[in-house]
């Protein structure tokens, strides 16, 4: 036995470490299924904050890599290996909810546990997180989100990225030491309330650093009481679509605070495809329809309130070429099923599903202004247009926009990317395209925040960081991980 897995053992127990072909190979790749599987060494599940800390103290005395994971649910090559071997550090174990606090309005738990189970239990005592983490939220754990600024799962218009309702930390350093950020950082502090006094926001630097920093172990976010009131509309929109929703959303922000929960445009490609490959059953009353979907959902406090601003935001839809397609489910009201039937979640996770065998997304999501959304959806047209020959000679590759989200008061996150097949003649040539749209949305401006391999190395070749930015990251990065033991390979790091 090596002396690297008798230290592991020794430190988790032996039912939590695992160097077995099965269990290494098993976690060789997350769903980033086109990029090479890459197996660890070992995998480990601690189950206590001491026990991570042990693992990455016997990282540096072996000088060898921790990976950290949460869901495995990462697009871009995360949570899993970049070179090769190392520790793979699952966080499943750790999923406890430590407190729910209802004078601070807070909520403090271990990072492994799924946004689901987590607004579970907050729902039974009539709050939520807000931000209800990614679309993959079922599966996905809040240490995973909160490292990729995770937005799409519920909430995101109304409460942004998951990352800004954080108000404390806990992290493991990459050289073994805990660290509590926020006003858990006081020994005076009678408990979690506060992100931001005692000097510069270091709670900040761990997140959405993709595991590159600190393996964050424990938790704190505000929680928000579920307003008593809602209203969820769904539309068809006119072309341009895409500029006519970025119209809606500038227009309905510059009247201030109305209220809106979630909104997406869905663009004629995803509506048509969808219908064809998945077996989502709210598709179900789109069948045959040919047009580009917009909705929103609204939260009020008073009836009166709901009503007010509905006036208003319908007003402005209309102005823009919407129709509305019905109250119910059963016209085709997908914003219903999105807020009241957990279709934020369902959806994704349904889509994902049912996309067809052997196909793979390789994604290029990523943020933009606003007002540059439709821009940026005409440079992937253009991007589509100069690259159909290869596309087509690829299997029939698709490129383009599934979805758009509003995102927190300014942005817009822009689901983009390509659906691939995953065939041995095809993988060079799919990631070959995967790069050249992942630099041209970089290009172009777009701000992206899931970046595991290949798009923090994306940002890399680009040359996309301004003035002395890398510098000052290879800086951070140099004088917290000195070993390098920390998820390297990241941003070439
Ligand atoms: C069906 C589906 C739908 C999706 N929808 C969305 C969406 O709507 N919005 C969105 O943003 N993304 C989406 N994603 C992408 C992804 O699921 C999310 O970004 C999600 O937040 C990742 O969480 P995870 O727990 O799976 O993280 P993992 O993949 O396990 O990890 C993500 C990154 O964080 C690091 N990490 C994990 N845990 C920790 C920790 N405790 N400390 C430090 N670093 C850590 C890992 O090393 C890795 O780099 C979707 C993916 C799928 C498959």
């Amino acid at each position: 036995m090596s002396g690297v897995l008798k230290a592991l053992q020794d430190a988790v127990g032996t039912d939590y470490v695992s160097d077995k072909d099965f269990m290494t190979y098993a976690y060789a790749r997350g769903i980033d299924s086109a990029l090479p599987p890459n197996p660890p060494d070992y995998v480990v599940k601690p189950g206590t904050t001491e026990e991570v800390a042990e693992i990455v103290r016997l990282a540096n005395k072996y000088k060898t890599a921790v990976i950290p994971r949460g869901g495995g649910c990462c697009l871009m090559g995360g949570s899993k290996p970049i070179e090769k071997g190392g520790i793979l550090l699952d966080t499943a174990r750790m999923h406890k909810i430590i407190n729910i606090d209802e004078n601070t309005l807070t909520v403090t738990f271990e990072t492994g546990i799924t946004w689901a189970e987590l607004n579970a239990k907050l729902n039974e005592l009539g709050y939520y997180t807000g931000n209800l983490g990614p679309g993959s939220g079922i599966s996905a754990v809040v240490g995973g989100g909160l490292s990729h600024h995770s937005v799409g799962g519920g909430g995101g218009a109304k409460y942004g990225s998951c990352t800004e309702h954080v108000v404390a930390l806990e992290v493991v350093l990459p050289n073994g030491d805990i660290v509590n950020t926020g006003s858990n950082a006081s020994i005076y502090t009678k408990e979690p309330f506060c992100r931001f006094g005692f000097g510069p926001d270091l709670t900040g630097l761990f997140l959405g650093d993709n595991g590159l920093l600190g393996i964050k172990t424990k938790a704190t976010l505000e929680i928000f009481p579920r307003p008593k009131y809602h209203a969820a509309k769904t539309f068809t929109i006119e072309e341009p679509s895409a500029e006519n929703s970025a119209k809606i959303w500038l227009a309905w922000r510059k009247r201030g605070d109305l209220g809106i929960y979630d909104s997406q445009w869905w663009t004629q490609l995803m509506v048509i495809g969808t219908q064809i490959l998945t077996d989502v059953p709210m598709i179900k009353p789109w069948i045959g329809l040919d047009k580009a979907v917009f909705f929103y959902t609204i939260e009020a406090e008073t009836e009166e309130q709901l009503e007010a601003n509905v006036k208003i935001v319908d007003q402005i839809c209309k102005e823009h070429g919407c129709t509305e397609m019905g109250p119910e489910l059963k016209d085709g009201n997908w914003a219903k099923w999105h807020y009241e039937e957990q279709g934020h979640w369902l959806n994704f996770h349904g889509i994902w599903g049912g996309m067809g065998p052997g196909s793979i997304p390789l994604t290029t999501e990523h943020h933009v202004p606003i007002h540059r959304f439709p821009y940026m959806a005409h440079k992937l047209d253009e991007w589509e247009a100069a690259h159909k020959a290869e596309l087509d000679a690829n299997g029939g590759m698709q490129s383009g926009i599934s979805t758009a989200l509003l995102c927190g008061h300014t942005t817009v996150e822009v689901d983009s990317g390509l659906l691939a097949w995953d065939k041995p003649g095809y993988r060079e040539k799919n990631m070959e395209l995967w790069k050249s749209q992942i630099e041209m949305v970089i290009r172009e401006g777009g701000m992206p925040y899931m970046l595991g391999e290949i798009f923090s190395k994306g940002l890399i070749d680009t040359e996309a960081f301004e003035g002395t930015y890398y510098q000052f990251l290879k800086n951070v990065k140099q004088i917290l991980d000195p070993n390098r033991v920390l998820s390297p390979g990241k941003f070439y790091l």
